[in-house]
């Protein structure tokens, strides 16, 4: 059975050696595409590979037509909206995540990003603090529960929205379980970002949301730029001055972004949540192990097209 880790941000070494060491215990053949330029490369990378690890790679229609041999894509990682789960589906290909391998690194940067904010992003005036203020976590997953633990630790006041989360299961972590994303804008100053990019979820963040959120309100997306209606909420922070948006995820619009809203507008300048050298190894890792699992036992707990 040949593993292919393709990657055209590549995990850091010592995670492709933890990779390679589950892969080869299992008697499995390790291959590495990494820092790839071109489609092609992948294309003709994928023609005899049993099983594939990716990380924000692309997997589309035309990847899994040249994947002859495919039988497994693990997106090492929460979010995989970067896989076509239809497609993989119509040819018979399991679709896994990671799930909670990278929260941990996703919540300390989501908490980083609040204190940066805060403090005028570090600009030698006088800031604001986090203690006591209300804290709304916009979806109760892996990263959401983690942000719920540190922000805790700051002392701030933590809610919570999940369309699909128990209330009972948020509030045994002391969490305020709330009944809609409505509620919750409403209710904090602070509103950190954890739904998945789907069909719903997209350009669900919008001006009408946001509008009723209390004075001094800071948006923090460390999620996906694509939950976001970008043209609204440009609109919405021309019309509330004391509106911060800050995210992990840079807006299509960032130039229009930091021109106007300069002070109360940050992104990290690529996707940086997950990179961490303990995240990549976990989700790397993680991601050969449910490989082995999956090719030796059949075990497909972590699949995402069912
Ligand atoms: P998760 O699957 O553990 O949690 C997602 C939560 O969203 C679930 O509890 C689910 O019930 C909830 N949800 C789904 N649709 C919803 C809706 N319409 N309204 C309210 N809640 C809804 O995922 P996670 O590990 O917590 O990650 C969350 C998202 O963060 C990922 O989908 C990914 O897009 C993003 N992410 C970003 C980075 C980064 O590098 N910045 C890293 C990891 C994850």
């Amino acid at each position: 059975m040949k593993v292919l880790v393709a990657t055209e941000k590549p995990f850091a070494k010592v995670a492709v050696d933890g990779i390679r060491k589950e892969i080869e215990a299992a008697g499995f053949e390790l291959a590495l595409l990494e820092k790839y330029t071109d489609k092609a490369q992948l294309l003709d990378a994928v023609k005899d590979a049993n099983a594939i690890i990716i990380r924000s790679d692309i997997v589309d229609a035309e990847v899994l037509d040249a994947a002859k041999e495919l039988k497994i894509v693990v997106r090492a990682g929460a979010g995989y909206d970067n896989v076509d789960l239809a497609a993989a589906t119509a040819h018979n290909v399991c679709v896994m995540n990671t799930p909670g391998q990278n929260s941990n690194a996703v919540a300390e940067l989501a908490l980083g990003m609040m204190v940066y904010a805060v403090r005028n992003f570090y600009n030698g005036t006088s800031g604001t603090e986090l203690m006591g203020k209300k804290l709304g976590i916009h979806a109760y997953g892996n990263v959401g529960r983690n942000v719920a633990r540190v922000a805790k630790g700051f002392g701030m006041e933590v809610y919570a929205y999940d369309a699909f989360c128990p209330k009972e299961v948020i509030e045994k972590d002391g969490v305020k379980a709330l009944d809609s994303a409505e509620e919750l804008y409403k209710t904090c100053q602070v509103v950190s970002l954890h739904i998945p990019a789907t069909a719903e979820t997209k350009n669900s963040i919008n001006y009408a949301l946001l509008k009723d959120m209390p004075k001094g309100a800071m948006l923090v997306n460390t999620a996906r730029k694509e939950v976001i209606n970008e043209a609204e909420l440009i609109k919405l922070m021309e019309d509330r001055a004391d509106f911060k948006y800050i995210t992990d995820i840079m807006p299509a619009a960032n130039a229009e972004f930091a021109e106007k809203f300069a002070g109360r507008y940050f992104s990290t300048p690529k996707k940086m949540g997950a990179q961490t050298a303990e995240a990549n190894i976990n989700a790397g890792i993680a991601a050969a192990q449910q490989i082995v699992g999956f090719l030796k036992d059949g075990c497909e707990k972590f699949r995402v097209n069912k």
